[in-house]
C-alpha cells in the first residue's frame, strides 16, 4: 500500500524515517551526492526478491528534494510490480537525479552518477527515463555494466516505445474481448490522449485494425502530422474527458483519473500507456469499478518497455521480446476476470497476482 505522502512541512518529526513518506519496505534507499559536478541523486531499491531491481532514471527539477525522494519511492515500487506482473526475473527499482537536464546534464555528471550504480555491484540497474536519452546510458556504461537501454550500436536492445504500444494494445484487445465478447477494435471509437513516441505507434496499431480513433495533445504540428499519416480525427472539443467512446487510452501524463475526471469519463475502458493513471490507486480504482469502467492496470500494459530492456540482459531476440509483450494479452484478460470474480478491482488483482509471485519465490528461497 502506498503510504500517506506528506509534504516537507507536514513532515512529522517524531515519526520514524521509514514511516514518511511512500515508504513501502523499500529495501535501500540510497542518496548520492558529489559537489564537482553538481550531482544530487538517490536511487531506490524496492524488491529484489525476484532479482535485480530494474528501472529507469528520471532527471527532472524537483520543487524540493522531498518531492524527489517521494518520486522515487513510489516509481520503484511500481517497478516491483510491473516486472512481477510480466514475468520477469526483476526487481523493481528507480533513480532520480535532482535538477533541469537542460541545464546542468553533463557527461561528467552522468559518470559520477554511474560510479554510484556501479557501487551497488548489480543490486540495481538503471536505464533511460523522463529527462535521459540514450546517449547518457551510453556515458553511465562507460563506468559500470549495471545499465541497460544503451545504443543499438553498443549492443542494446533499442527504442523501446514500439514495443510498449504493442503491449498497450495487446492489453486493450484483451480488456475489449472481456468487454464487447470480441477483441476486434474495427468501428471501435477510441480516444488516444498524447501521441508522442507510444502514442503515435498506438494511433497506427488500432487504425490499421479500422477503429476510428480520435487524437489529442498539446503538440498541434504532431496533430497534423499523424492525422495526415492514418487518417485519424483531431479532437477539436475543450473537455476530452466528457467525450462519448469506447476506449480512452491515456499517453502523456499520468494521474489523469482523479476527483475531477471520473465524473465526466463517458467510456467502457481505460487503456493507456501512461504510468500512474490513478491518481490514487485505491479511491480512483473503486470509483473506476462503481461505474463500470474496465481499466487495463497501466503497470500491466505498459511493461513492453521493460520486456525489452530486460532482453539486454538476458540476450533475447527480437522475436523473443515480442512473443513476451504478446503474453500482456493472456494476463490482462487473467486479471480482468479475477478482478470481476472477486469483486475487487483490477488495479488490487494484478497487484495481488504480482505480491503472490513475489512470495512464492521468497518461500522457494
Ligand atoms: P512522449 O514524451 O514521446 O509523448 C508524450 C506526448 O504527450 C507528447 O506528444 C506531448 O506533447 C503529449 N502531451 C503532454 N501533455 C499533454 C496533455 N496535457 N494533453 C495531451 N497531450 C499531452 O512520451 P512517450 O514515450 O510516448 O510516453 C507516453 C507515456 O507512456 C508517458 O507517461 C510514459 O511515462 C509512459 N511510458 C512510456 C514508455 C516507453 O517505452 N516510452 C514505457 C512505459 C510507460
Amino acid at each position: 500500500m502506498i503510504t500517506e505522502v506528506f509534504t516537507a512541512n507536514q513532515l512529522k518529526k517524531e515519526a520514524p524515517v521509514f514511516g514518511q513518506l511512500s515508504f513501502d519496505d523499500h529495501e535501500q534507499v540510497v542518496f548520492c551526492q558529489d559537489k564537482d559536478t553538481g550531482l544530487k541523486a538517490i536511487i531506490g531499491v524496492h524488491n529484489t526478491i525476484l532479482g535485480p531491481a530494474l528501472g529507469g532514471t528520471r532527471m527532472y527539477d524537483y520543487a524540493t528534494e522531498w518531492d524527489a525522494l517521494n518520486d522515487v519511492l513510489r516509481l520503484s515500487r511500481g517497478m516491483t510490480y510491473k516486472a512481477a506482473i510480466t514475468g520477469l526475473n526483476l526487481g523493481g527499482g528507480k533513480a532520480v537525479i535532482i535538477g533541469n537536464p537542460k541545464k546542468i546534464k553533463t557527461p561528467e555528471l552522468m559518470k559520477r552518477f554511474g560510479k554510484f550504480v556501479h557501487t551497488l555491484g548489480g543490486a540495481y540497474y538503471t536505464a533511460e527515463d523522463v529527462g535521459m536519452e540514450t546517449s547518457d546510458m551510453d556515458t553511465v556504461r562507460e563506468v559500470t555494466p549495471y545499465v541497460t537501454g544503451i545504443s543499438e550500436t553498443k549492443g542494446g536492445a533499442g527504442n523501446p516505445s514500439p514495443v510498449t504500444a504493442y503491449g498497450v494494445y495487446m492489453g486493450m484487445k484483451a480488456a475489449t474481448k472481456f468487454t464487447y465478447g470480441t477483441d476486434k477494435l474495427e468501428g471501435k471509437r477510441i480516444l488516444i490522449q498524447g501521441i508522442g513516441h507510444v502514442g503515435e505507434e498506438l494511433v497506427r496499431l488500432t487504425s490499421e485494425e479500422g477503429a476510428n480513433v480520435v487524437i489529442s495533445d498539446i503538440n498541434q504540428e504532431r496533430l497534423e502530422e499523424v492525422k495526415h499519416k492514418y487518417g485519424a480525427d483531431i479532437y477539436k472539443g475543450n473537455d476530452i474527458y466528457t467525450e462519448t467512446a469506447d476506449i480512452y487510452a491515456p499517453c502523456a501524463l499520468g494521474a489523469t483519473i482523479n476527483n475531477d475526471t471520473i465524473d465526466k469519463l463517458n467510456v467502457k475502458i481505460i487503456a493507456g500507456a501512461a504510468n500512474n493513471q490513478l491518481e490514487n490507486e485505491n479511491i480512483h480504482g473503486s470509483l473506476l469499478q462503481k461505474k463500470g469502467i474496465v481499466y487495463a492496470p497501466d503497470f500491466l500494459i505498459n511493461a513492453g518497455g521493460i520486456i525489452n530492456v530486460y532482453a539486454e540482459i538476458e540476450g533475447y531476440g527480437r522475436d523473443q521480446i515480442m512473443a513476451k509483450t504478446q503474453n500482456i494479452y493472456d494476463t490482462t484478460l487473467d486479471i480482468l476476470n479475477k478482478a470481476k470474480a472477486t469483486n475487487i478491482t483490477t488495479n488490487a488483482a494484478a497487484i495481488s497476482i504480482a505480491e503472490d509471485r513475489i512470495t512464492a519465490r521468497k518461500n522457494e528461497k
